[in-house]
This record gives structure tokens, sequence and C-alpha cells, in this order.
């Protein structure tokens, strides 16, 4: 298995121009995926948006199967939704949560999710329990399985964080996550894309992603997958029309695929963009694809860490293509202004992104430069050069 590298820039406009290392944020969209949108803007403006709908029925149809084969799902356990946020909330609200009831997460937790806990640990008195690392930064397996009791409602994790390379040992939390009957929900944003995924092999009970980020898709758009089992009883928080059949003046029927987690109106457009950029990326090659970021992203750390002054900051034993690194003396929005003016995309990771972790470190703000299959050897270098340049 090999990436065909001239082809996959040639689909990707952007990268002539710059070094785009800010795939964490949002990837460079490639051109399949990209005209996919932009056809079916032109069909909308020419014979009207329902009409465009009902004319491309099959191949909206088909953004289900994709997605679905992109997780090892099947496509009833997918819903289309605006953005990874919205998606995971329908699943977390939906879930029913008392007073002493506990909600399990890790430390490195995304803000809004942990923002969404606290929610609703005020309004149930439900509790939030954060598992302990090991020294490594990834979650502690062992420790997971001796908070796992009946007060346990939900073990939420997410699988890469935004803010550092830590990938969680996911699969074997799902696995420690089933034996003890514990719902597991697994915000997969920045794996979905980078890492090949399997929903079996993660055992989760629930997933959700966005379309922006390593998928390569438009944005404005994301998914949830929602095990088969769970549909029979597993009411959204919200509903509409699309959700629900209004069946008589008193009664509303669900429907009886995880597109009750839907609404009606949504950026068509970019769904059909989200299922082309499944299409892609399965055809590029997930493994293919992860071994590259992989490659790079260690190649970046060693070259950084070489720096005298520059630290790189990513925990975990495997770790991710987001590589973040603080520059001494330099303040991380500097160092990115810098290399922004150098024709280089990265970004920064604040304290309020996932407070916990960033707390424990000593850290209020790094510097990241996430990276992707489509990324060059000579244009990692080119980062690394000009973050020697910055250092002392
Ligand atoms: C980006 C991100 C999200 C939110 O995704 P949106 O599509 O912006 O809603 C959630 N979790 C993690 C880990 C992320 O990196």
């Amino acid at each position: 298995m090999s990436l065909d590298l001239p082809l996959l820039r040639e689909h990707t406009p952007g990268c002539q121009g710059r070094i785009h290392l800010n795939n964490a944020g949002a990837s460079l969209v490639p051109f399949p995926v990209q005209q996919t949108v932009l056809d079916y803007l032109a069909l909308e403006q020419e014979i009207g948006g329902y009409e465009a709908e009902e004319q491309r029925a099959e191949e909206m149809d088909s953004v289900y199967s994709s997605l679905a084969r992109l997780i090892g799902a099947a496509p009833q356990e997918i819903a289309v939704t605006q953005n990874a946020t919205r998606a995971w909330d329908m699943i977390f609200y939906g879930l029913k949560l008392r007073s002493g009831d506990r909600i399990v997460t890790c430390r490195a937790e995304y803000a809004s999710n942990y923002i969404a806990f606290l929610q609703r640990c005020r309004q149930t008195g439900a509790e939030i329990v954060v598992v302990d690392d090991q020294p490594d930064g990834t979650l502690c397996c062992e420790s997971l399985a001796r908070i796992l009791d009946e007060r346990v409602k939900l073990v939420a994790i997410n699988h890469m964080p935004t803010n550092s390379g830590l990938i969680q040992p996911a699969a074997e939390i799902g696995r420690v996550a089933q034996e003890h009957g514990a719902f597991f929900l697994l915000d997969a944003c920045q794996s979905v894309g980078q890492i090949p995924l399997d929903v079996a092999e993660l055992g989760c009970d629930a997933l959700t992603s966005t379309s922006r980020k390593y998928l390569r898709g438009p944005r404005g758009v994301g998914f949830l997958y929602l095990k088969e089992k769970h549909l029979s009883y597993f009411e959204p928080p919200m509903l509409d029309l699309h959700a629900a059949t209004w069946t008589s003046s008193d009664q509303y029927k669900l429907r009886e695929d995880a597109r009750r987690f839907e609404t009606y109106e949504i950026f068509t457009a970019g769904k059909l963009g989200l299922g082309a950029a499944a299409e892609y990326a399965l055809e590029v090659g997930l493994e293919a694809g992860w071994q590259r970021i992989h490659r790079l992203a260690e190649t970046a750390r060693d070259s950084l860490s070489q720096l005298s002054g520059v630290k790189v900051r990513d925990p975990g034993a495997l770790r991710s293509g987001i590589v973040t690194f603080t520059v001494e003396g330099r303040d991380p929005q500097e160092v990115k202004a810098q290399l922004r003016q150098a024709g280089i995309n990265v970004w920064t990771s604040t304290v309020r992104s996932a407070r916990m972790d960033m707390e424990a470190r000593g850290l209020s703000e790094v510097v990241r430069a996430s990276i992707h299959y489509y990324n060059l050897e000579e244009e990692v270098e080119a980062l690394v050069s000009q973050v020697a340049g910055m250092a002392r």
C-alpha cells in the first residue's frame, strides 16, 4: 500500500501556495470533494433546493453507507449533523442522568464536552470522575476498571485531543467499558480520516466526528454513530418532523434509524461533500495515510526537539499527526504569526480547549503543527528551519 503523492497534491491546490499544517483545525479540501459541493450548489441554484435534493436522493442516501464503511458501522447507525459538537450533544444530552450517577472521563477531555458535563451535573446532581493518567499521559485502564460500577452511566473520552499528539487507548477503554456494561461515547473528531477506525474494534456504543478536520470534507457538517442495539430505546433530547412523525394530534413516532438524531434542515451540499470525503479517504487508504502522517509527525518531533529552546509538548506512547511545541521566550501567537508570514499555516492551542490537561502540564498555550499525509518531508523541514530561526 503506497500513496500517489503527486496525484494527492494535484488534488490539493492549496498546497501549491503554502505549507498547510493546520489539519487539526481544517484540512485542505481535495478537488473531487470540492467539486461535489460546488456541483450540488450549482444544481440548487438552477433547479431549486428541494428539487435538487429530490433529484439527488440516491446520492444523498449513499452518504450514510460511505460513512458507515469508513468506521465499520451499518448505514442505519449513522446520522449527519451540523458539526461534531451537536452530534456529541445529541448522545450526551439524550442519556438519562440522576443524582449520584457518574460520568467518567479523562484528564485530556475537550472543553466543550467538559462544559456539558458541568452543566448537566449542576442540573441533575450527577458527578464527574476523572480517571488517572499513566506516566506517559494516556488514560490508565486499570484505574478505569476500578471506577466502573453501577453508578457509572457514561464513559466519555476523546480519542485524540485537539491540543497535543496524545492518542488514547480507545480500544482498550472500549473493552473495559464493555466488560462492565458501561456506555462508551468516543469523540473521534481528530481520528476520523487520520487513522483506520472500526467501531466493533473500538467497542464504543456511540462515536461522533466532524467533516472538516482529518477527513478533509467541507465545514459545517459532522456525524454520529449509535450502535444498533441502542436505537430501540435511545430518545434524542430534541426532535423535529424529520426525526419523528406526528401520527395523530397527541402522538408521534420516532424514526427507526439513527437519523432520528438529525434535523430536517442541513447544509445539503456539505452533506454530499462529507460523503465524498469519506469515499476519498477510503480510496486513498487509511492505513497508508496514517503510516505517512505518523512518520512525518515523528520526524517533526525529532527535529524540533533538537533545537535549543524548543520543547515538544506531546505526551503519549504512540502519537498522532498533531505536533505541539513551545519556543522559549516566544509567545505561541507570535510564532504562529511569524510562520504565517513565511507561508506556513500552524495554529495554537490554549488552556481553554483542554484545561485540566494543560494545567497539569503547566502550559497556557502551545504552537500546534498538525500534519496530514499530503504534506511533504520538505515542508516539515521548512517548519523546523523557520522555528530554528526563532529559537535562541
Ligand atoms: C474539533 C473538536 C471537537 C468539535 O468539533 P466541531 O465540529 O467543531 O463541533 C470536539 N472534540 C475534539 C477533540 C475536537 O478536536
